[in-house]
């Protein structure tokens, strides 16, 4: 990627940067690529608690390790591990997902530059994109990301990014990269997709045409709800250009987080199979449960994009919604009874977390917008962790009572 900043001429396309991942996500996890290993050495990765190292006394810059930079060894070593898990050339991490998506950005536009973006996104990064990007000269159009039509036609001059969630936040919605790489490659734009809820795991978008991959990490890679931290997985090119905005706006991923993070990925794989799991045999049981009036999961047939969900994941991911018929009293009523399952905001970890749209990432609509979005009263979202399926089960039949006679 250039390292000028461009006026109106087109950057070069991005790299398609797909590596082919040949080992499975379990081993990846838990050893990477593999190193060199000695009689003596640590079978963990070791945390390098150090602010800075020991450099060449007459060589400049170019050498300098200093951990805001991100190439303490500790850090470095998972990013290696997040671009094996996605197939890429290389990752960076940084201390949270909010950071993963404000440095893309950032790296990829210069004022005057313009944006496509799903309408439908995480509410942070729908405030990034709308807000703070046009106070640096980015434009930024949203769209519906069902169509290729409506990409198309939101298509500027000078658009240098496609950007969408897979699956999206609350009503699952599931879009395919590949049916966005053709536009984006035909015009020389990075295709962008935040792919949080679905884990390298269940989906891999750079095999599907994206460019660059966005995670939270504070969700299912890290999976014990116990770390913020977030990656960006691309081409060698992008990387370093995100490298170089973590020098300058400084959210580096402290090297104690990076470890954790580490040690959540050796169980990615086997968490995952188990939210997956959990999550479609909850899905099936509450489509039969009385005072349940929809269940929103793509592993169900009734889900929109079932077909679609069944042909580019491996598996349906660890969130479901449901509508109960006694609208937001059942759903209070619901969520105040839950014994095991816990009422907290994000998703990914062990624990079972359950939250209410409209008392959390969607507060800021009237309830005639949400219904509008496929948030109708009654909605909760459920983001299933690994505990034992039979006791979430008892846990939410309980709570169903309640909510009934709520
Ligand atoms: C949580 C989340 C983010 C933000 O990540 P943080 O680690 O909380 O900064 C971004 N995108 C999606 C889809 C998320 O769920």
């Amino acid at each position: 990627m250039a390292k000028k900043r461009r006026g109106a001429g087109r950057r070069p396309p991005p790299e398609a940067p797909e590596v082919r991942r040949t080992r499975g996500p379990s081993t990846l996890g838990i050893h990477g690529l593999g190193r060199e290993r000695e009689p003596g050495d640590p079978v963990v990765l070791p945390i390098v608690q150090s602010a800075t190292f020991l450099s060449d006394p007459v060589r400049g810059e170019a050498g300098v390790r200093y951990t805001r930079y991100g190439n303490n060894p500790t850090q470095i070593a998972v990013a290696e591990k997040l671009a094996a898990l996605e197939g890429t050339e290389a990752a960076i991490v940084l201390a949270s997902g909010m950071a993963a998506t404000a440095l893309t950005f950032l790296a990829l536009t210069s004022a005057g530059d313009h944006v496509v973006a799903s309408r439908l996104l995480y509410g942070w990064t729908h405030r990034f994109l709308a807000e703070e990007l046009p106070l640096r000269g980015v434009g930024v159009t949203f769209v519906d990301p069902g169509g290729k039509r409506q990409w198309r036609e939101a298509l500027q001059p000078r658009t240098r990014a496609l950007f969408f969630e897979v699956p999206t936040n609350p009503t699952l919605r599931v879009f395919d990269p590949h049916s966005l790489s053709m536009l984006a490659r035909e015009h020389g734009i990075a295709l962008v997709v935040d792919s949080t809820f679905a884990s390298p795991v269940n989906l891999r978008p750079v095999g599907r045409g994206a460019d660059a991959v966005i995670h939270s990490a504070s969700k299912y890679l890290g999976g014990h709800s116990d770390l913020i931290a977030g990656v960006v997985c691309g081409s060698r090119g992008l990387v370093d250009e995100i490298q170089t905005k973590l020098k300058l706006y400084g959210p580096a991923i402290d090297p104690h987080a990076a470890w954790v993070l580490d040690r959540g990925l050796k169980t990615l794989a086997v968490r995952v199979a188990r939210q997956n799991e959990n999550a479609l045999t909850l899905a099936g049981w509450f489509e039969e449960q009385p005072g349940v009036k929809q269940v929103i999961y793509p592993g169900l047939p009734s889900h929109p994009d079932h077909h679609l969900a069944r042909k580019i994941l491996s598996g349906y991911g660890g969130v479901l919604s449901i509508v109960l018929e006694g609208g937001d009293a059942a759903a209070d009523g619901f969520c105040e009874s839950l014994q095991v399952a816990l009422n907290a905001p994000s998703l990914g970890g062990v624990e079972t977390l359950v939250s209410q749209p409209r008392l959390t990432s969607h507060t800021t609509f009237t309830s005639a917008e949400r219904s509008a979005m496929g948030i109708p009263s009654g909605f909760v979202r459920i983001a299933v962790g690994t505990e034992d399926v039979e006791d979430l089960i008892a846990d939410f039949e309980m709570a169903l009572n309640a909510a009934r006679a709520a």
